[in-house]
Parts: structure tokens; C-alpha cells; sequence
């Protein structure tokens, strides 16, 4: 095919274009018409993006204990970083020479995460969490056609899990099959052993898992799940309570993926960008996306061959961006990534031990870095758990995260992280106990929140069935 840059070529030896775009794109797809788009002056447009982050909340502006989503400072060095012009005006189909720094990049946090997670190899392909589910579970079902066992149809997922896994399992052509938790918020070993036979592939397990919960009996799981020749899928979106205190390979488990996005402290909400690495242990490494980044004869370089591969699973190598955003932190952080762990954990304790009297606390378990309140006891006083959430905006606090996991009813799931001082975590537990005795006193005044909001109160069904997209009211 003709290029359009074949026409001539300009001083500089750059192709310069002088034809009509009718010379090279067939009649139908051409417009005729205008487009129809809003004219607008710069200011209007600034204007228009400074109202709307105005109206956005962000870790920035407030506490934001959004469990499950590890909501943590993202230090701006970061940032600055990642806008070296290096590293933004590099082009993807670069050749490996001209690509090193970026490559060693590339490796080394690829090293950085063997360590951390205890994997043999790692891929840095998977846009988010739920993609390396989706890469883990490819990567499964490749292994086990592979090893010619084809029957191997069943993934077995707790009642606790995050909707992701399921969804990730099933997009593979898998079987989902549910297993219960205890009285202890864990993965109940009795139950699980009823259901494993030579058709489960795998288990995909959270841990500590969407409770807060670290699973105890996680070793007896490993083992049971290899001696029935099955795999172990570690969901390391709670990632953030254990780094360096231990890892998905000292318990059993097979497959890991990190999001980067949460633990490794790189901005996320409102869909993206984020990176979910995938890492595998020995056996499973010849199965990895391509390219993964080697360092052969001095030199790092984009490897295609793999024997097993399942392929890319993204266009290049990942959101570039986030990666070197995740190793500046990891570089900057070192050996004190434990310590943040640790006090991420302390922080969640702190804030279950001050709370659990005024709420429920449907599993009174040492907690790691975030716990699951119930509101049940509001709800039955006339405020569910939507109404403390919206409650919690006019105190200026993010809400948690509500009714997730599903096995709580009502629930809150409340993740401090790290960063947060005693202070705010103590501003914090007064606005909640103070909810709790408005929703004793007067639930009616309660349930007119937010009110200090740029968005008041909002009728959410008309809001779902109806969204108003226009540009200007
Ligand atoms: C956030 C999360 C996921 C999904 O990760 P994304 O990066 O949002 O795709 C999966 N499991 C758990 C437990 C999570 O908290």
C-alpha cells in the first residue's frame, strides 16, 4: 500500500503531504458536512476542566479509606519522574538500542517485583488487576492443555472474593465454583475439600483477603490444591498489608499479580491508567505474555521467545508511565516498604478497635490493613449504609467502600493506608461516632446528606437512567 508520505519529501528529509485526503481514503468514509463540534475559546475549556476537578474529590483534598483500593499518597517526585522527556518521547517501536534506559527500567522492576512477590519471572503487560486475573487464568489454561488435561474446567472461588475473579475465570471458559467462608471470615478447608477433584485447574485466592482477614490455614490450602495437581492464583490487590513480611511464594501460591496502581503508589480512579504485573513461578514462566525485557551480553533487550507463550495481551509493554512511577517509589522506599505495610495495619487496627463499638463488626478478628464494619444496626434505626456514606462527604471524608464483600450485610469496608496521621484518623472516628448518635437522634436529617457537596443529593435512578452528558447545563 501507498503511504501518504510518498509524495515528496520535504527539507529536512521528513514526509510532507500534499495530496487531498480524497487520493488515498475510499468516497464513503469521507465527511462532507462540519462536525458539529462546540467552538470554544482556551479559557472556556480551562474553565470547564478547572469547575470539574473542583468538583472532584482526591487524596489531596481529604481522608479517602476506600477499601480494597488502597488509596495512599502519591508522592509527586514520582510524577516529575515519569515527565522526564526520556522517558515521554520515546517511541514504542524503537529499536532495543536506542530503548536501553527505558529497558533497564523495564527489568529492573521486573527484579524489584521477583523479589517482593518471591516469583521466578514476571510480566509487566497487564493494564490492571482484573487483566492479570485475565493473564493468570489464560496462562492456566494454557498450562493445563499443554500437560494434556483438558478436563481441568473448575475454578474454585471464595464467597468473599472480588467480583473480578470470578468474571476473569469465566472470560477463560472456566467453571466457577464457590467456596464458603468460616465463622472466622476464611476460607473454610472442610468445605474446600468437598470440592476439589481432578477437574479444578485452580483456586484464586485473596490474602489477606476482602475481610481484612489473613487466611491461616493458607499452607494446608496450598498443599491440598498441589497434591490434587491444581494451581494457586494470588489476588494481590490487598498486596499492601504484607510487603515484605511475606510473600504469595512462601505461601504455595503459583501466580501473582500486583497492582501497582494501590500498593506501589501510583494515582488511580476514574478508570485508569493503571499496571497489574502478573509473576509465575519456574514452571509456569515459558507461558508469560511477550515481550518479557532480558539482559543478555551486557545489553537489555525485548524477548519474544517463549515456548509456551499465550501471546501479548497489550499493545507494547504496559502503561510505561506507571511503571516508572511504581519503581521510583520502590527505589525511593527500599526496606521501608515493610514498615509501610506494618503501618498500614496499625492504622486499620486502630481505627476497627475505636469503632466497633458504635458499629458492627460481624468478624472481631485482628485485622491487617482494613476491616469490614456492618450497618446493620443503623439501618434497622432508619439509615442503611448508603446513607452514612453519603453522610461522611459533608464531613469531608471519602466513604468507604459499601456493601462489598457481599457476605457482609450493609457493609463498610474501611482501608486507612499508610500515609494518614493520628490526627486524621481521630478526626476521622469522631465524624463516625458522631453519625452514629445522629442516626440514633434523628435519622431524618441524616438521610438529607451530602448538602456541602458541589452535587447535592441526587435521585439515583434518574441519574443511572437518564445521564445528563451535555457539555453546559
Ligand atoms: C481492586 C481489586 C481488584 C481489581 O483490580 P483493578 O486494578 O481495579 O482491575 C481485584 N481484586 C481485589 C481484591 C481488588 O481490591
Amino acid at each position: 500500500m501507498k503511504t501518504i508520505f510518498e509524495k515528496s519529501t520535504g527539507a529536512d528529509g521528513i514526509g510532507v503531504w500534499e495530496g487531498s485526503l480524497g487520493d488515498f481514503l475510499p468516497k464513503e468514509l469521507l465527511r462532507e458536512g462540519k462536525i458539529g463540534l462546540p467552538q470554544l475559546s482556551e479559557l472556556d475549556v480551562m474553565r470547564h476542566y478547572k469547575e470539574l476537578s473542583d468538583k472532584n474529590f482526591c487524596v489531596e483534598k481529604g481522608f479517602y479509606p476506600l477499601g480494597s483500593c488502597t488509596m495512599k499518597y502519591n508522592p509527586k517526585v514520582n510524577e516529575l519522574l515519569a515527565s522526564l522527556e526520556g522517558f515521554t518521547n520515546l517511541h514504542p517501536l524503537q529499536t532495543d538500542e536506542e530503548s536501553q534506559g527505558a529497558l533497564e527500567l523495564m527489568y529492573k522492576l521486573q527484579e524489584a517485583l521477583k523479589k517482593i512477590t518471591g516469583m521466578d519471572a514476571i510480566t509487566l503487560q497487564p493494564a490492571a488487576g482484573a487483566h492479570g486475573e485475565l493473564t493468570g487464568m489464560m496462562i492456566v489454561k494454557k498450562y493445563f492443555e499443554t500437560k494434556g488435561e483438558k478436563n481441568r474446567k473448575k475454578v474454585i472461588v471464595p464467597d468473599s472474593a472480588h467480583g473480578t475473579n470470578p468474571a476473569s475465570a469465566k472470560m477463560c471458559g472456566f467453571d466457577i465454583v464457590e467456596v464458603k467462608s468460616n465463622a472466622k471470615g476464611q476460607v473454610d478447608i472442610e468445605a474446600l475439600k468437598e470440592l476439589l477433584d481432578k477437574d479444578v485447574a485452580a483456586i484464586m485466592m485473596t490474602n489477606p483477603n476482602t475481610l481484612g482477614i489473613f487466611e491461616e490455614n493458607v499452607l494446608e490450602i496450598s498443599k491440598l490444591m498441589h497434591e490434587n495437581g491444581s494451581l494457586l492464583y494470588y489476588d494481590g490487590a490487598n498486596f499492601n498489608a504484607v510487603m515484605g513480611w511475606t510473600n504469595p511464594a512462601l505461601m504455595g501460591f503459583d501466580i501473582v499479580h500486583l497492582n501497582l496502581h494501590k500498593t506501589f503508589s501510583t494515582p488511580h480512579g476514574g478508570g485508569g491508567p493503571g499496571a497489574g504485573p502478573v509473576g509465575v513461578v519456574e514452571s509456569l514462566k515459558e507461558f508469560l505474555p511477550v515481550p518479557v525485557i532480558d539482559y543478555v551480553g551486557g545489553k537489555y533487550v525485548r524477548n519474544y521467545n517463549l515456548s509456551h507463550s499465550i501471546g501479548k495481551v497489550r499493545s507494547f509493554y504496559g502503561n510505561f508511565g506507571v511503571l516508572v512511577r511504581a519503581y521510583a517509589y520502590i527505589l525511593m522506599m527500599g526496606n521501608n516498604l515493610k514498615l509501610a505495610s506494618a503501618d498500614a495495619v496499625l492504622n486499620a487496627n486502630y481505627l476497627k478497635e475505636k469503632l466497633k463499638g458504635a458499629y458492627d463488626l460481624p468478624y472481631d478478628e485482628p485485622c491487617m490493613h482494613e476491616f469490614v464494619l456492618s450497618g446493620e444496626r443503623q439501618h434497622h434505626q432508619g439509615v442503611s449504609t448508603l446513607g452514612i456514606a453519603k453522610r461522611l462527604m459533608d464531613y469531608n471524608c471519602h466513604p468507604p467502600t459499601v456493601y462489598f464483600p457481599l457476605i457482609v450485610h450493609e457493609a463498610l469496608m474501611i482501608e486507612p493506608t499508610e500515609s494518614e496521621s493520628k490526627e486524621v484518623l481521630d478526626n476521622f472516628i469522631e465524624v463516625m461516632l458522631k453519625i452514629a448518635r445522629e442516626i440514633e437522634e434523628n435519622p431524618e436529617e441524616v438521610l438529607k446528606s451530602p448538602q456541602t457537596t458541589p452535587v447535592k443529593k441526587i435521585d439515583e435512578t434518574l441519574a443511572a437512567r437518564h445521564p445528563d452528558l451535555v457539555f453546559k447545563e
